[in-house]
């Protein structure tokens, strides 16, 4: 564990530079091949393929657990000493409830009943890099600052980063329990989104995806969430934009005034 971390943190700004290249590859693969989860899960494959609400679990709890390992390479945590910076605190919070409330949540439909082990290995692979390489990257700010805590006041980026999260995952989060909401009298069908910020854009979970993860680089101001940032984009922007399509392919009344992604923009 000691030369890998003496390797990672030599070797920090490549990595995270090599990490932001990989999800440019990605994003390109993405815009013509859809992830194959969810509305797009291949049913003619049987083999290794894993229920939905068991996949969503075990590729999001890797985050928090490897932000803790990057925490723990600045931090000895054997001292038992370590503090945490609210920004540590808003990533733990954020992975524990996409992988722990948000799998057991949702109604997935039969189609979407499975997730192939390519995707999961793929979002297995992306957790691991990205909270490692946060992890390092906002405990390092903790030790320079001491109190990083005091930063929000101080700095007012810290302060709108905050408040992007906040604005963000809100988004993000009533939107995700709307669509969740479309199931709730037991069909598995899918319906048109009708929340307020759906009548802006298709994809309204996404865009506060976004918000959030933009927040989050603003308020931090590392490479590591900037490329953070970068990834969300090139999983989601695709992604929307298959969705939108998608919609205009199976629903005739579809609005047209809707965007795909980014409200009045795009
Ligand atoms: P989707 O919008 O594709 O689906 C979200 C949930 O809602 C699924 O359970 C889906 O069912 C259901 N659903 C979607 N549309 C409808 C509809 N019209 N009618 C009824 N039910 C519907 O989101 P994802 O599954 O891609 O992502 C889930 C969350 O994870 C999002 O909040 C997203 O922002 C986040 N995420 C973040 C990434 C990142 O890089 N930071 C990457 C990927 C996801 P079904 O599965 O059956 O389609």
């Amino acid at each position: 564990f000691e030369k890998f971390t003496t390797f990672l943190l030599e070797n920090y700004h490549t990595i995270t530079l090599f990490f932001f290249f990989s999800g440019l590859i990605i994003f390109l693969i993405l815009l013509v091949i859809p992830a194959y989860y969810g509305r797009y899960t291949q049913t003619t494959r049987k083999f290794l393929m894993f229920p939905n609400k068991i996949a969503w679990i075990v590729m999001e709890v890797i985050s928090p657990i490897s932000l803790l390992i990057g925490i723990s390479m600045i931090q000895n945590f054997s001292k038992f000493s370590f503090k945490f910076n609210y920004l540590e605190i808003i990533y733990l919070s954020h992975y524990i409830y996409r992988s722990l409330i948000f799998p057991l949540l949702i109604s997935p439909s039969k189609k979407s009943s499975k997730v192939a082990f390519e995707i999961m290995l793929m979002a297995i692979v992306f957790n691991s890099f990205n909270g490692i390489l946060n992890g390092i990257a906002l405990q390092t700010k903790t030790v320079i600052y001491q109190n990083f805590f005091l930063d929000l006041f101080k700095n007012p980026l810290s302060f709108l980063g905050l408040i992007l999260i906040v604005s963000g995952f809100s988004v993000n989060f009533l939107a995700d329990r709307h669509l969740i909401s479309l199931r709730s009298d037991g069909s598995t069908r899918y319906k048109i989104p009708t929340w307020f910020v759906f009548e802006y854009v298709t994809s309204a979970n996404y865009f506060g995806e976004i918000v959030e993860w933009f927040g989050f680089w603003v308020a931090s101001r590392t490479l590591a969430a900037f490329v953070f940032f970068c990834w969300t984009c090139f999983n989601l922007i695709p992604r929307a934009i298959t969705h939108h399509r998608w919609y205009h392919e199976h629903f005739e009344e579809y609005p047209k005034s809707r965007k795909i992604v980014i409200p009045f923009i795009f």
